[in-house]
């Protein structure tokens, strides 16, 4: 990797132990040769993996004995010659505590200075515009190196060599406080003191981060938090919150020794924690969530702004609703003009969009979410080297990923492609993954949902007139579609190492099946090459289709005349209808007419929701089932029939009918939600190992975005290995469709293995 500081670390360690020779960076690694006492040299191979710097990560090493040359000194070799498309750019890192000791010393020449960094720290994929990674290659080129900072960028032995990103108050970036209209209002260290006065006031922030902007304003204050969820036309999905240390995040949320590493890594994600009861925070920030996403400032700015404040903020992607996060001072001014009363900028430019990672931290484990700052677009390292492939990956929660070599280079998240802008996006960043790493694809994968408008891009490149003109190169590339459901498969096992045959738990919202129907309840049996649907939820109607994704209780209609005739209009989600809306329902549903067969388990949590009157209606995907997550009881472990039944010639099914009507009962009797809700969950896990106990496989993946839900993945984890099978969940890619274009990377890779052999 580059950046990370290996090479200054291998010449201090040498220096120490008195050896001689050199390292070089040479493309597909670091050579060293060394030369001295032999138990200085054992010492130095043990301790030069051992000893790495923090963010280096060491796929392999391999050690050989040579003669000695006499060299007199150890010297740091320049690589010559280009960077080959192996290099791996390092992901954006959290600024150090050195560095902050700095920050805040007065005697030291960067104190309270915003954009202090070193080798182990600081800005990399959010300032690389091409490679190698080399300051005339970053965002940084247009600043030219002070005396002092060239001398430590030069000295092998300061923290800084080679620091690309290395600046100082003389010679590096600096913010500045605009008003509305753009008028520079305030600098530096003034800027920076009359923004937290803003927000204590409860004006509305925009602020350039690392990725992109922020919107920012004071999390307690809730009218302020109301008017931003009003300007941005964000209804009820959770806003995230930066605090400005430990401490402050302790006084939000239940924070675990895990959760409070993970907050502090240079990563620096965005925690998905229990909020506590007490907690001083506005109803706006999360309505109805009993999870707070927190982080900590990710940088020196982020820090200085935060104790300027002296309280956490929300902060959220600057952007209009669900478009891609505004980068650039003026694209900030003209799209969140209507949004901040404020902005703080500064001149350093983004190369390219990077939101905030998002972490899930469920006592004892933690699961990817939104894998972008501090992750992307670190590899997944797939210990094997594979053809050069393109995977667009799916529609919602869109990421891309190139397989280059034995990594598998994972984008930033995209987000949902709806909107031209994120459609613009997406196609920037393939761009941009082609370039950084300078290959032409053998093979394009994408989605096999014709509609899809990752899909539709790939099959625009066949369109001379509708391709962009750098995409000629990939016009006549083979295409390979890949199943949703078998790509969630594949991603689990190729981040685990794990080949297979293992039987996936595919379980989520939509997917487009290999029969044309949506699939999301999925029990697939294979490897990555191929499966069997071995057997799934029992298919339900969708009335309305589309529409029943924003009405669960358009869903919970369906499902409860299925389960109980027509007394499914008494339920909470039936009354909710009038006369004529059951009746148009009803006939939808009979005549097979707009409403779409299922057998998505998302949309059966949005179901049980609605008619457990948990939510009619939602603004977000996954609100209803969140919810109902949230308030089942921890202790309860009872559950409802939910029996495999088989019938002739079709797969096997886990048939929900006696569960909703079973649940229903429930209610009636007085049963709480809350044990309502868990009995629903463990009928869930229970159902799950019954499919699992007739099926001839060790090994259980569980992929899909219903496995964010803690209590489903904990209970159904538990049960199978109860059972003795080995349960792989996610680690490295989030478990919802963040983690599609790793699978169909995995699938395609196999898929050309196999045509190899034949
Ligand atoms: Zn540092
Ligand atoms: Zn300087
Ligand atoms: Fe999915």
């Amino acid at each position: 990797m580059q950046g990370v500081g290996f090479r200054p670390f291998v010449y201090g360690l040498a220096t120490e132990l008195a050896l001689t020779g050199w390292v070089r960076n040479d493309g597909d690694g670091v050579y060293v040769e060394v030369e001295g006492p032999k138990r200085h040299l054992s010492s130095f191979a043990e301790r030069v993996v051992r000893d790495a710097p923090t963010r280096a990560r060491i796929q392999h090493s391999s050690l050989t004995w040579s003669e000695a040359e006499g060299f007199e000194t150890f010297e740091i070799r320049h690589s010559d010659g280009h960077a080959p498309p192996t290099v791996v750019v390092l992901a954006d890192g959290a600024t150090c505590d050195a560095c902050m000791a700095e920050v805040r010393d007065p005697n030291d020449r960067r104190y309270r200075y915003p954009f202090t960094n070193c080798t182990d720290c600081g800005p990399r994929f959010t300032i690389v515009k091409g490679l190698p990674y080399d300051r005339p290659l970053t965002t940084m080129a247009g600043f030219a190196f002070c005396d002092d900072c060239r001398r430590e960028y030069e000295d092998p032995l300061d923290r800084r060599f080679h620091a690309q990103p290395n600046a100082c108050p003389v010679c590096g970036p600096h913010v500045e406080l605009w008003d509305a209209e753009g008028n520079a209002v305030a600098k530096r260290n003034e800027a920076i003191h009359q923004a937290g006065q803003a927000l204590r006031e409860g004006k509305i922030l925009a602020a350039k981060g690392i990725g992109g902007f922020h919107l920012m304003v004071d999390a307690a204050n809730e009218s302020a938090v109301a008017r931003l969820r009003r300007r941005k036309l964000r209804e009820e999905k959770p806003l995230a919150i930066m605090a400005g240390d430990l401490d402050q995040a302790r006084a939000i949320c239940t924070v675990s020794d895990d959760a409070a590493a993970l907050l502090a890594s240079p990563e620096s994600p965005i925690a998905l924690m229990r909020r506590r009861d007490d907690a001083d925070v506005a109803p706006s920030v999360a309505p109805g969530n009993p999870r707070l996403g927190v982080m900590l400032p990710s940088s020196a700015f982020h820090h200085l702004l935060l104790e300027a404040a002296g309280r956490p903020l929300v902060a959220t992607s600057g952007n209009r609703s669900d478009e891609p996060i505004c980068t650039s001072n003026e694209q900030a001014l003209a799209d969140l003009a209507d949004i901040a009363d404020v902005f703080l900028v500064h001149d350093r430019p983004i190369a390219r969009h990077v939101d905030d990672s998002v972490v899930l931290v469920d006592d004892s484990e933690t699961r990817p979410v939104r894998r972008a700052r501090g992750y992307a677009p670190l590899p997944v390292n797939l210990g094997r080297e594979l053809p050069t492939i393109l995977a667009v990956g799916g529609h919602l929660k869109n990421t891309i990923a190139l397989a280059v070599g034995s990594n598998v280079f994972l984008s930033q998240h995209i987000g949902d492609l709806d909107t031209p802008r994120a459609r613009d996006a997406f196609e920037n960043v393939i761009r941009d993954f082609l370039d950084m790493y300078e290959v032409t694809p053998e093979l394009l994968v994408h989605d096999l949902h014709p509609d899809y408008a990752s899909t539709a891009w790939v099959e625009r490149l066949s369109r001379a007139d509708e391709r962009p003109t750098w995409a000629e190169a990939l016009a006549d590339i083979p295409r390979l579609a890949v199943q949703h459901h078998h790509a969630h498969l594949a991603a689990c096992l190729a981040e685990h190492g794990v080949d297979g045959p293992a039987l996936g738990v595919s379980w989520d919202g939509t997917g487009y099946g290999d029969d044309g129907t949506i699939w999301g309840g999925e029990f697939l049996l294979g490897v990555a090459s191929g499966y069997a649907r071995v057997a799934s939820l029992r298919p339900f109607r969708l009335p309305g289709g589309e529409a029943a994704v924003k009405e669960p209780r358009r869903t919970a209609l369906a499902l409860a005349l299925d389960a109980i005739g027509e007394r499914a209009f008494d339920t909470a989600a039936g009354t909710t209808f009038n006369a004529s809306e059951r009746t148009l329902i009803a006939s939808m549903l009979a005549k097979g007419v707009n409403a779409p067969v299922t057998t998505s388990a998302g949309r059966l949590f949005d179901g049980v929701a609605a008619l457990l009157d948990i939510r009619q209606t939602v603004s977000f995907e996954g609100q209803a089932p969140m919810e109902l997550e949230a308030v089942a009881d921890p202790e309860e472990r009872g559950t409802y029939p939910f029996p495999l039944v088989t019938d002739e010639g079709e797969r096997p099914v886990l048939d929900w009918r006696p569960l909703v009507e079973a649940l229903l009962e429930d209610r009636t009797g007085g049963t709480s939600i809350a044990v309502v809700s868990a009995r629903f969950h463990e009928s869930l896990a229970e159902g799950i190992a019954r499919v699992v106990d007739q099926v001839e496989a060790e090994t259980v993946a569980l992929s899909g975005g219903c496995f964010l839900n803690a209590r489903l993945l904990r209970r159904t984890r538990e049960r199978l290995e109860a059972a003795g099978r080995r349960v792989l969940v996610h680690r490295e890619v989030p478990p919802g469709d963040g983690g599609i274009s790793l699978g169909q990377v995995a699938v395609a890779a196999a898929h050309l293995a196999s045509r190899e052999e034949r």
